[in-house]
């Protein structure tokens, strides 16, 4: 028997960088979109289950990610156990903006899997009534640069573009461009979505969830058989998906295949006096501070009446606590310097600052997530490195894995296909792909998704 254990190789490193690119063309194009729901097939037994018995499926991790597998694998009939070492949604997944965008991916490597979650999103929305459970709404969008005001200026000028400008907006701003609209961009507020949909896995599709350290897999000919957690319980399972975010890298098993970083993000949420003044536009800002170089920081209004606001990002080492990440103060006052910057109903006196806090975007090297099954190990599944659109591609992450542990899809053995990335068998897994995809859509019209995230994404990673 093999044990695969935790250790921490971590990387350090300081520079700032913005947090996401949003697209440069001024004309956004929607073109296809793909369907929000998969497929229901009954799943395949793989060779140990007994007959009429569920899969066991061990997610570790109660992240977007983590949980997203969680709620389409146990509605397809799996019995799952998630395990997270803090709280639901204690990191990234609960401190994240929330932003949305059907097509700012396009021309990249995600660009079916933030199409489809753009889609899934929307439709989870209907089916767990988003706009009141967790925040979903339609957004439009806006670049724009502001220019900090001196102490003498409290109120800004405004130049060409005013009127795209909403009036709660009334800092020194120029530049304005939408880049969304309210079919292209939308939010959820990501704490309330990821345990809104914990909640429905548990009640509804009897997912267990277990507050415990994921510290041992245990692999018994090649194929995983339990999971170890920090004080010596065992959970026996069939297959496991790891989707620990940025503290992949604290897993030896997965850091020696492929790198993992976090890059440490900070953010703050005030609570306008007036938060009937604030309408639903995103802002993507070039901000000239006095004195300091331009950055961008991100704001997004939510339903709440919050203000949430996003920037200062570090290279940093993860620590091993989720509960221990705090902001560094500089970022902190920062971003309150972006507030009032930005907006006189974002100044002291007229906003409480609710939350300040910081966290960690899991990244890779080539900023493409890594997901599928691990080399050599069958039924380990990984899931991670979604860096800055983690909230965005969680859905359609988790519907993908669901169909990869439950080979509801395709029974190829995929270590196979995803270890060698032979072009032989890529080929026939496609040429299988176009045979499903046509029967599907005569049985199911939603499952172009699937085949769409197989292609593009899920085969070039390993
Ligand atoms: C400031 C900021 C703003 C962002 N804004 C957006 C946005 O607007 N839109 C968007 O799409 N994305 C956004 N993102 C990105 C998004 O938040 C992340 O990509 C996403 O949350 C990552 O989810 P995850 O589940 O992979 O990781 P995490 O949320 O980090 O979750 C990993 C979980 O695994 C648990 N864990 C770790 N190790 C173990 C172990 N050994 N055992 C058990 N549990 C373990 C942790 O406690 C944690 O709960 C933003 C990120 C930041 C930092």
């Amino acid at each position: 028997m093999a044990v695969i254990s935790s250790a921490s190789p971590v990387s350090i490193a300081s520079l700032f960088r913005p947090i996401r690119k949003y697209p440069t063309l001024p004309d956004l194009v929607i073109t296809a979109t793909s369907t929000s729901c998969l497929s229901s097939l009954s799943q395949p037994m793989d060779d140990r289950q007994q007959p009429g018995s569920k899969k066991r499926v061990v997610v570790c991790g109660g992240g977007i990610i983590g949980v997203c597998t969680a709620y389409f694998l146990a509605k397809k009939g799996a019995a799952v156990t998630l395990v997270e070492k803090s709280s639901v949604a204690c990191a990234a997944s609960g401190k994240a903006g929330g932003f949305l965008a059907l097509d700012w991916c396009d021309g990249g490597p995600v660009e079916s899997l933030a199409r489809a979650s753009f889609n899934l999103h929307r439709s989870l929305s209907e089916e767990l009534n988003g706009p009141d459970s967790y925040g979903y709404r339609p957004l439009t969008t806006l670049s724009i640069t502001v220019t900090e005001s001196g102490p003498s200026s409290p109120s800004g000028s405004k130049s060409s573009g005013d009127s795209m400008i909403p009036s709660w907006v009334d800092g020194a701003t120029r530049g304005p461009r939408t880049i969304g609209t309210t079919q292209t961009t939308a939010q959820v507020h990501p704490q309330l979505f990821t345990r809104t949909l914990l909640n429905t896995a548990v009640e509804k599709y009897g997912v267990e969830v277990v507050i415990g350290k994921l510290e041992q897999l245990r692999v018994e000919e090649g194929r995983v058989g339990s999971v170890v957690l920090e004080g010596g319980r065992v959970i026996e399972s069939d297959s496991v998906v790891l989707s620990l975010g940025p503290w992949t890298g604290k897993f030896e098993m997965l850091a020696s295949m492929f790198r993992v970083s976090g890059l440490k993000a900070h953010s703050i949420v005030l609570e306008p006096k007036d938060p009937g003044a604030i309408t639903p536009h995103a802002l993507f800002l070039s901000f000239h501070p006095q004195g300091g170089k331009a950055m961008d920081p991100e704001v997004y209004p939510r339903p709440t009446g919050e203000v949430y606001i996003c920037g200062m990002s570090a290279e940093e080492e993860v620590p091993d606590d989720p509960e221990q990440i705090v902001g560094n103060p500089a970022s902190i006052a920062m971003l309150k310097r972006v507030g009032k910057s930005v907006s006189s109903h974002l100044r002291e006196g007229e906003a409480r600052v609710k939350v300040e806090q910081a966290c960690f975007l899991p990244c890779t090297d080539d900023g493409v997530p890594i997901i599928g099954e691990v080399p050599g190990m069958k039924g380990c599944y990984v899931a991670t490195g979604h860096s800055c659109w983690g909230i965005l591609n969680g859905p359609a992450t988790g519907a993908a894995v669901a169909e990869l542990v439950l080979e509801v899809t395709h029974n190829l053995d995929r270590a196979g296909v995803v270890g060698a990335r032979s072009a032989c068998l890529i080929t026939l897994l496609s040429i299988l792909l176009v045979v499903l995809v046509v029967s599907y859509v005569i049985i199911f019209q939603d499952c172009w998704f699937a085949i769409e995230f197989y292609n593009c994404s899920l085969v070039r990673r390993f």
